[in-house]
């Protein structure tokens, strides 16, 4: 190389190869490039061609939604089918830039300016960070957040109109989560890591609003394609004007893309026989055309690493699951969430705590919990996870004896 190539934070060297020990390892965002690797083999089939004078319009000559490209809505369906994590048939799809905008048009739809108080914005705590960052940013008169689902179904507030996220499997503690709010109002279903990756598939979800994005599925993050499956059609009429508003629609561009992807994930489990061996028992490459096979079997080994070097750790703890059915693989599977909800034991600020040891984790009082806890990504590549167990289990191992 000319020495213009930049390499990957902690890597340094002409080609990149070396490890740069006492780096800082950032692990506050929900990044997949742990999914590069699956994508790098599959290379060939997921080129994205676009010509010069192709795909210029505002519009797509949808059916439905005017900037709708109609394969990728063909595609996002048939993925469905294949996965069995949500029902299509005779619902509305709206894409979107990324599930974040479409939140903000799940607001906007379920809203109305007659109002004449802000619809109150809820989530069980610990909730997805963005949800109070997003609703307040613009101080809307239309919505406004209120915290603690759990809490504010106690007051007497929520015979008001409000307005659920439901997050499940959550960000950031991997829970499988329900409605908690006795009462009548919207309930919108953020299933962002409702995948074979992170969860077992236990039926195809079918509610009202629902939320999933690129990002999660196949990592492609920086596509910023997202798609809310929905059963009002007036909802999604609503959503696609604030599309309109918001954005004039959403990149044609990253549609192709995001079609081109879905269509290569589909054929990894439509061109042979269906496969029915264990997906943490398959080796690593044996499944190289199988992206939920590749998530899985990476989650499961980073999940199964992070938890023997935390073993009884008298400094954190992580979460246990119950593994249950999938449907998707046949057979018992364990959670393996894309985020590990960590908990500090004997340190009250547990990002400034892991900081020091030059790790960067977002902390629970942006989740609505304590600073106890922190979030991080399992979702990196893998050098930079192998880096973060090293640094924990050395945290073990260094502690002073009581
Ligand atoms: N919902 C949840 C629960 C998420 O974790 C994320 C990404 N961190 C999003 C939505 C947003 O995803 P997108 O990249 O599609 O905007």
């Amino acid at each position: 190389s000319l020495g213009i190539c930049k390499c990957y934070e902690c890597f340094g060297g002409v080609d990149c190869s070396q490890v740069i020990d006492n780096c800082v390892i950032d692990l506050d965002h929900g990044d997949p490039t742990m999914f590069e690797e699956f994508w790098f083999r599959n290379a060939a089939n997921t080129i994205t061609v676009i010509l010069g004078y192709q795909r210029m319009s505002y519009f797509a000559q949808s059916k439905h939604v005017w900037f709708m490209e109609n394969e990728l809505e063909v595609q996002i369906r048939e993925l469905h089918r294949v996965v069995g994590n949500a029902v299509t048939e005779g619902r509305h799809i709206v894409v979107g830039t990324g599930s974040t905008q479409l939140f903000q048009a799940t607001l906007y739809a379920l809203t109305s300016s007659d109002q004449s108080k802000p619809t109150n914005i809820v989530s069980a705590a610990p909730f997805y960070s963005s949800y109070p960052a997003v609703t307040d940013y613009l101080r809307s008169a239309l919505f406004k957040w209120a915290g603690d689902a759990v809490e504010y179904n106690l007051g007497a507030e929520h015979e008001e109109p409000y307005i659920e996220m439901v997050c499940s499997p959550n960000n950031p503690d991997g829970r499988i989560q329900h409605a908690v709010v006795n009462g009548t109002g919207h309930v919108v279903h953020d299933l962002a890591y409702y995948w074979p990756h992170y969860t077992p598939i236990t039926g195809a979800a079918d509610h009202a609003i629902m939320l999933f994005t690129l990002s999660k599925s196949t990592g492609h993050a920086g596509t910023r394609i997202g798609w809310a499956i929905l059963k009002d059609e007036r909802v999604a009429k609503k959503m696609t004007k604030f599309l309109e508003l918001n954005t004039i629609g959403v990149s044609h561009d990253s549609q192709v893309r995001a079609t081109q992807v879905i269509k290569a994930v589909i054929e990894g489990y439509t061109s042979s026989e269906p496969q029915s061996g264990s997906p943490q028992t398959v080796a690593q490459h044996s499944d190289n055309n199988k992206l939920f096979h590749f998530g899985n079997s990476v989650m499961h080994y980073r999940w199964k690493r992070l938890r023997e070097a935390l073993n009884g750790s008298s400094a954190f703890s992580i979460p246990g699951f119950q593994p249950s059915y999938c449907t998707f693989f046949q057979k018992d599977i364990d959670q393996t969430p894309a985020f590990a909800w960590l908990r500090c034991k004997k340190t009250a600020d547990c990002q400034a705590f892991l900081k020091e040891r030059r790790i960067i984790t977002r902390s629970g009082r942006h989740f609505g919990a304590g600073a106890e806890f922190v979030r991080l990504s399992m979702l990196e590549r893998n050098q930079k996870f192998e880096m973060l167990v090293d640094r924990l289990a050395r945290v073990e191992a260094s502690r002073t004896p009581d």
